[in-house]
C-alpha cells in the first residue's frame, strides 16, 4: 500500500511513457526530435527528483551539430521559487550523454558548461567558484566540456578556437 497521494513506481513509469507518446503524437516530424526532447526532460526530472513539469526544454543552436539536436533544459526548484538551473545535453539521442550544468565563464561571462552532473550530489558544488585547472577542463570539478565549449565569447581565452 502506498501513502495517500503517492503514485507507485509503475504508475509514474506509465505517466512518463504517456508523456513520450503524447509528445511524439503532437510533433510527428522526426526532424524535430520530440521523443529525444521529452526523454531529456524526464531524465533531468529524474536526476533532480522533481516533476517533469518543472523542466522545460529548448533548442541549443550553439552546441547542435544537427538542427534541433542539442537541448538546453531549465529546471525550476519546486521548493525554492527563486532557484533555477540550466543544463546542456549536447546529444540527447544517447540516454547516457553527459548532463552539463550551465553557468557563467569566469573569464568572458558567457553561459558555458561548468560542471558535469552525473547525480544529484554533483549539484552540491553548483555555487562554488570554478577553479579552472591548467588544462582547462576535467578536474577540480570543472566540466570536461568547459574549455572547448562553443558558448565562450570570441575574445575568451577558452573556446574551440582558443
Ligand atoms: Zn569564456
Amino acid at each position: 500500500m502506498t501513502p495517500a497521494g503517492a503514485a507507485t513506481l509503475a504508475e509514474r513509469a506509465r505517466r512518463a511513457a504517456a508523456m513520450v507518446r503524447a509528445a511524439v503524437e503532437a510533433e510527428p516530424d522526426p526532424r524535430l526530435h520530440a521523443s529525444e526532447r521529452v526523454r531529456a526532460r524526464l531524465r533531468i526530472a529524474s536526476l533532480l527528483g522533481i516533476p517533469p513539469t518543472a523542466v522545460t526544454v529548448a533548442d541549443d543552436d550553439r552546441r547542435a551539430t544537427l538542427a534541433h539536436a542539442a537541448v538546453i533544459l531549465a529546471a525550476a526548484d519546486p521548493a525554492d521559487p527563486a532557484a533555477s538551473y540550466r543544463f546542456s545535453i549536447a546529444d540527447p539521442f544517447y540516454d547516457d550523454d553527459t548532463v552539463r550544468l550551465l553557468g557563467a565563464c569566469p573569464v568572458c561571462g558567457a553561459e558555458v558548461p561548468v560542471r558535469d552532473i552525473a547525480n544529484l550530489a554533483d549539484l552540491a558544488d553548483a555555487d562554488r567558484p570554478l577553479e579552472i585547472p591548467d588544462c582547462g577542463s576535467g578536474s577540480e570539478g570543472v566540466s570536461y566540456s568547459f574549455a572547448d565549449d562553443r558558448g565562450h565569447s570570441g575574445a575568451c581565452t577558452y573556446g574551440p578556437g582558443a
